[in-house]
């Protein structure tokens, strides 16, 4: 099957061909991001393969479906960037990979509080330029402290597997308390209790209208002084201003993000050359206790492996009309 594969990247590319070798679908890539402005390239390919940062509004659909494309492939979970009533009504089908590697993304999770509680972003800058002292660096034992995961999914539980590991003291807050999480010994509590007691607070619920900016001033007054907040999940789930405040006074004590509000116009581009033009992030950048990733949590061979596998599965699926497995639908989940 012939497939324009959007904002592909070098990685993308490789990983793809790979899983392809077997297959003998046609895949061009395209750097650029598929948006109103760019749905004139998907033009004769019946089917797109896209990332989170492209667009699949109804305009963008109905471009495409007058051109010919009659599947969009996303390699990744989420699927907010479609819009799959428009996509229904022009007889276009989603397919999605719904799940890559949990792994991935809770190790990154944890690595983040590692970083930040041994300051190991400021411990390889000061060794680099001969500063051999200890001031500014001093941690404090994983072992004992208080960790309270909101949402324990696929991420969240295996971010529960790896603390348990350190001896750490497990809370958790879930609409839908995990058993496997219960049995490793983790608290389900409230979100209040949770934001009391913990000393570190790893986010890995969805972004959903109910979880928009979750961790907000009323949610950060009630924490610990000086608690450590990761965010692994989306960006929009803290509210970034707030959490300036709360940086500026010390209630929040460390700052791991791999997502942000406005990362669209930021991640996964080398913008090293230019000049940063929101004032928001860039005032994140200013703290020493703050470490940003570039949304790369999932990025791992295995994941990638496990993403192109499943992409090109489903692009096959579609093609020899078996069942689709990893279809989504208005139906079934906009319900
Ligand atoms: P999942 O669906 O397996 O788990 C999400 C959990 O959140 C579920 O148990 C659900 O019940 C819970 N939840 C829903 N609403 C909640 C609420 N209001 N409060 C608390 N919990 C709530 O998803 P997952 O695979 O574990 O992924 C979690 C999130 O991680 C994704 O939604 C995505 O935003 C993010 N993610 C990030 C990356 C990355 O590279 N940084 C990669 C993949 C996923």
């Amino acid at each position: 099957m012939k497939v324009a594969v959007f904002s592909a990247k070098p990685y993308d590319e490789h990983f793809l061909e790979q899983e392809n070798s077997e297959f003998d679908h046609q895949l061009v890539f395209f750097k650029a991001h598929l948006s109103p402005q760019t749905a004139a390239l998907a033009a004769g390919y019946p089917a797109v393969c896209l990332f989170v940062g492209d667009v699949a509004n109804a305009e963008v659909i109905k471009t495409l479906a007058e051109s010919g494309t009659r599947l969009i492939v996303l390699r990744c979970a989420g699927f907010n960037n479609v819009d799959l009533l428009a996509a229904e009504k022009n007889s276009i089908t989603v397919l999605r990979v719904p799940a890559y590697s949990p792994h991935a993304v809770a190790e990154h999770a944890v690595g983040l509080m590692l970083a930040l509680n041994r300051k190991l972003h400021r411990a390889y800058n000061h060794t680099r330029e001969g500063n051999f002292s200890l001031d500014g660096l001093l941690g404090f034992d994983m072992y004992g402290r208080t960790v309270g995961i909101i949402g324990t999914g696929m991420i969240g539980s295996v971010v529960a597997e790896i603390l348990n590991g350190f001896g750490c003291r497990l809370l958790a807050f879930d609409k839908y308390p995990n058993p496997a999480c219960e049995a490793l010994g983790v608290e389900y509590v409230s979100l209040s209790d949770l934001y009391q007691q913990s000393d570190i607070i790893t986010l890995h619920c969805p972004l959903l209208p109910e979880t928009h900016h979750l961790i907000d001033d009323q949610a950060l007054a009630s924490m610990k002084d000086g608690v450590m907040i990761i965010n692994t999940s989306r960006g929009a789930v803290v509210d970034t201003r707030a959490v300036i405040e709360a940086l500026k006074t010390g209630k929040v004590g460390n700052l791991g993000l791999d997502v942000y509000e406005e990362e669209a116009d930021l991640f996964f581009e080398d913008l090293s050359d230019r000049i940063i033009q929101d004032d928001v992030f860039a005032r994140l950048l200013t703290f020493p206790n703050v470490i940003i990733t570039s949304h790369e949590g999932f990025f791992t061979r295995d994941a990638l492996t496990n993403i192109a596998r499943t992409t090109i599965g489903n692009i096959s699926a579609f093609e020899s009309h078996t069942a689709l497995s990893n279809q989504v639908t208005a139906e079934k989940h906009l319900a």
